[in-house]
């Protein structure tokens, strides 16, 4: 399964603000990008952290496909009344053994399928396996920092998708692009494969 990473960073790398509200960084080019890949993809998937911040819907206005939507979240705290569960699309979301049985229930009876994986937070080999088995040939991962980070970590991102917006959000709180505990060694090496300007802002395009 191909995993691409896509974000969009402010020049200081982070995702949004201290305040963990979405805000825009890139314009309506840059979005049509972002959509053209999540039509071409066949699921798109985020932490938990994403859906609580930002509600989003995950879908495409391309008619063509869609993609499963993915949730990573060990406690199944997605709300049965996000904005993912609006259209018919599936939602698939991974929770761990530790997950209420209620909340379980309460994400089945508003159309979620849940993936149970073992240990305390979802653990993503299994899950990265599942997804190949269900016939996922690309993965985009739309964030947040939290999760990629687990992705470079575990060694499951093969492409990375930039947009660099021209503004500084700033703040040691707000969400940059890779969070977790970061990295003090075997840091992760990307390939510059490509560089172009969209709008006012930059897009870079990296292998893994
Ligand atoms: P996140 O990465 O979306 O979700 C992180 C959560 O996922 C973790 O706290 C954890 O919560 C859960 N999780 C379960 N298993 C995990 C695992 N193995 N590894 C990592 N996480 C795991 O949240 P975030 O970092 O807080 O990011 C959200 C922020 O990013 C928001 O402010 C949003 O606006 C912003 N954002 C920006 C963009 C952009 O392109 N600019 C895109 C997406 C999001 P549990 O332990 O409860 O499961």
């Amino acid at each position: 399964m191909r995993t691409i990473v896509n974000a969009a960073m402010s020049v200081d790398g982070k995702l949004s603000t201290r305040n963990r509200t979405q805000i825009a960084i890139s314009g309506s080019t840059d979005f049509d990008r972002v959509d053209e890949l999540r039509a071409e993809s066949d699921g798109i998937m985020v932490g938990i952290g994403t859906i609580l911040a930002d509600d989003p819907t995950l879908t495409t206005d391309r008619a063509e496909n869609s993609p499963i939507r993915i949730i990573i979240d060990s406690d199944a705290r997605t709300p049965p009344d996000a904005a993912v569960f609006e259209t018919d699309i599936p939602v698939y979301v991974f929770v761990s053994d530790t997950a209420s049985a209620t909340q379980i229930d309460m994400l089945e009876e508003v159309g979620a399928t849940v993936f149970q994986t073992s240990g305390e937070r979802v653990d993503l080999q299994s899950t990265w396996e599942l997804l190949d088995q269900q016939g996922i040939d690309q993965l985009m991962v739309e964030g947040g920092g939290e999760l990629i980070f687990s992705l470079f970590e575990g060694n499951f991102v093969d492409e990375l998708r930039l947009y660099i917006g021209s503004l500084i959000i700033g703040g040691k709180n707000a969400p940059t692009l890779v969070d977790g505990d970061g990295f003090t060694a075997d840091f992760p090496h990307l390939s510059l494969e490509s560089i172009r300007q969209i709008d006012d802002g930059v897009f870079l395009h990296y292998t893994v």
